[in-house]
């Protein structure tokens, strides 16, 4: 028999070719079409890893109405799953060359979507093609879910579960290698004060999105206010301040982070409105709830709003306020992302917000709230798949929980696994997930191609 590694060396120039099928393919979300609910882009590369999928052998493809579709061999009552997905998030600017024309360079594939996650995920469908080739029995059926917009809330995956059987045991090559059994629950709401008369502060803009502790905030004020900030201000290199047109422009800078590890940041919109609060221009409602929203993003543990705690498993908890704004009625409002651990129920964790927010006269709005999930280290699945990746690679990693959200808290039992490599750094030339040259490692394509073969293989023998 052929082993996994042979396999997947022999098939190289088909999985680069195969690959490139479906980098080359703009499957960014767009507005839905007919039978595409995630538009053309997005339904032409799920039509594309269709054909692929046959190509490879599986016995059937099912496309479940363009939110999602799979490829699927062996038996359906009792099944072992694969997530990964198609879709992927805009370019931005700065790219070396078309984003969507992969090519080699270097031992590495370049393009949107060769790590995130076409290449692992297409690395899964030629695991489960050494299966087959190899005819590898199976006590279990085989289900690679081509997943269409997990990068905008992964609606398809809520799709698939309400109309089709769930795994036994799933894993998302969606992360990082090895096994990743627990992720932090996820909460995010505004935080939206009483309509504020007579304010000082003409307009307030800070943060991007809500997951990232922002590095930019920018307020706009009376040009009668510039004498009192800029003395706030002097000695710091966190602000510029400009004045045109009878006003003054205060930018505040700061250091951004994920919302998952907030700790060193250095949020800009708690510099700005510190800065207005140490100028001592805010008075009445307005200067109330800005002391409020600076204790919020002051306490990154939240430990202020009332939901601190540790479990053990994961990081404490976390909260940052990632967006401010003026509302159209004259509120101040802060967007919270909060990460929170198994110590505290997702039930509590908007209890608490909610009553601290009252306490001090702000009301919540726009909650999205998703608990945390956490499989043993030890279960037999994640041991496994733990020693495999170890046996394959020549290392001695351990499991890992994490504070972002893959597809797997969405199922019962399902892990992270893949493809990024704990400590590997790529050239500089080479983007990470989400960036600009996104690209992949052809090393660590194959490598992956062998380890989930061997995981599909031996996941045959534990009992679910
Ligand atoms: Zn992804």
């Amino acid at each position: 028999m052929q082993t996994a590694k042979e396999f997947a060396q022999q098939n190289r120039e088909n999985i680069l070719r195969d690959l490139k099928r479906l980098v080359d393919i703009n499957s960014i979300k767009a507005e839905p079409e007919e039978g595409a609910p995630y538009g053309a882009g997005v339904r032409a590369a799920q039509l594309k890893a269709f054909e692929i999928a046959k190509e490879l052998g599986f016995e059937q493809t099912v496309d479940c109405d363009g939110f999602i579709g799979y490829a699927h061999s062996g038996r359906e009552d009792k099944f072992l799953g694969v997530i990964g997905h198609l879709d992927v998030v805009p370019v931005g600017d700065g790219w070396d060359r078309d984003p969507f024309d992969m090519y080699e360079k270097d031992g590495y594939v370049m393009g949107r979507g060769t790590g995130d996650d076409k290449g692992p995920l297409l690395a899964a469908m030629y695991a489960c093609k050494y299966l087959f080739d190899n005819k590898i029995p199976l006590k279990y059926g085989i289900r690679v879910l081509l997943g269409c917009d997990e990068e905008c809330g992964m609606s398809d995956l809520a799709y698939y579960l309400e109309n089709y059987p769930e795994p036994v045991f799933a894993f998302t090559p969606d992360a990082g290698f090895p096994v990743g059994h627990g992720e932090k629950g996820i909460y995010s709401s505004d935080l939206v004060s009483a309509p504020i008369t007579d304010g000082k502060i003409l307009s307030i803009n800070g943060g991007m999105a809500s997951n990232v502790v922002p590095d930019r905030c920018t307020v706009t004020l009376d040009a009668a206010y510039a004498e009192a900030v800029k003395k706030a201000a002097e000695g710091s290199d966190y602000y510029d301040i400009t004045e045109e047109d009878g006003k003054i422009t205060v930018t505040a800078k700061g250091q951004a982070a994920h919302a998952g590890m907030p700790w060193g940041s250095l949020n800009a919109n708690l510099l700005a409105v510190s800065l207005l609060l140490k100028a001592g221009i805010l008075e009445g409602e307005e200067k109330k709830a800005a002391e409020f929203v600076c204790d919020v993003m002051n306490d990154l543990d939240g430990g202020f709003i009332g939901i601190a705690a540790e479990d053990g498993r994961f990081e404490p908890n976390s909260i940052i306020g990632g967006m401010i704004s003026l509302t159209e009625d004259g509120r101040l409002c802060l967007n919270v992302n909060s990460r929170y651990n198994t110590a505290i129920a997702p039930e509590d964790i908007e209890k608490n917000i909610e009553n601290k927010a009252a306490e001090c006269g702000f009301e919540v709005r726009n909650v999205g709230n998703s608990g945390p999930y956490y499989l043993e280290p030890d279960s037999p699945a994640v041991k496994l798949m733990n020693e495999i990746y170890n046996s394959v690679t020549g290392r001695n990693d351990e499991p890992y929980v994490m504070s972002g959200g893959t597809y797997a808290r969405m199922m019962h039992n399902a892990v992270a696994f893949g493809c990024e490599m704990p400590g590997e750094e790529a050239p500089e030339w080479v983007g990470t997930a989400h960036m600009k040259n996104e690209g992949l490692s052809i090393d660590i394509l194959l490598k992956s191609v062998e380890i989930y073969a061997e995981t599909l293989m031996r996941l045959q023998e534990v009992d679910f």
